[in-house]
């Protein structure tokens, strides 16, 4: 845990979702959009999951992955022992894409300063990516298939790829590969103490 407080790590953490609107970062995203998905969970957590972009229910209700992929999460948090309090969720794009399409590489680009802002205020142990957007903005050039659950250290910060949890409920297989790669989380964990 780092010495700033989870209250002033927040407040922080409010300034650069206030910097975002402010900014006008991506106005044709948010200008379809309902809300800007910021990020949800504990300031000072040391897992910081970060998926692609919010869907409808995320855009609905301002948090991040609260529909079926989320659900999925949630069971792979179970599964180690962990609840969404424990962790920090975002995503690369913060508002949600026009009928769910692929974020745009500009529309990545445009939001990843805000999101190393994010991390620089929560200061994970470890970045775990959801799918192969997210894995591409923090290790690029590499296949997911190759490298998914193999912790990489990334300019000081351990990264984890992971598959996304989405991907899992239209290809059956890929359930078993994510619920195994998440159960190192804790050993994963346990060696950055
Ligand atoms: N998929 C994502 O990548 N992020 C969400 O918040 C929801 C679904």
């Amino acid at each position: 845990m780092s010495t700033i407080k989870a209250t002033d790590k927040q407040a922080l953490l409010d300034q650069i979702a206030a910097d975002i609107v402010t900014d006008n970062i991506c106005t044709d995203l948010a200008s379809e959009a309902t809300q800007l998905v910021f990020g949800h969970g504990n300031p000072d957590a040391d897992i910081v999951f970060v998926g692609e972009a919010p869907g409808k229910k995320e855009d609905e209700t301002g948090l991040p992955f609260v529909g079926a992929a989320g659900k999925f999460l949630d069971e792979m948090l179970g599964s180690v022992d962990l609840k969404r309090q424990d962790v920090y969720i975002t995503n690369i794009v913060k508002y949600r894409p026009p009928s769910n399409r692929d974020p745009l590489p500009e529309e990545k680009a445009e939001f990843l300063p805000y999101l190393h802002k994010q991390l620089e205020v929560i200061r994970p142990k470890v970045l775990i990516t959801l799918g192969r957007h997210s894995m591409e903005s923090f290790v690029p050039n590499m296949r997911i298939s190759e490298i998914h659950g193999q912790p990489k250290r990334v300019r000081g910060q351990v990264v984890l790829p992971l598959y996304h949890p989405a991907a899992a409920l239209y290809n059956g297989g890929l359930r078993e590969t994510l619920l195994e790669d998440f159960s190192q989380i804790p050993s994963l964990l346990k060696q950055l103490n």
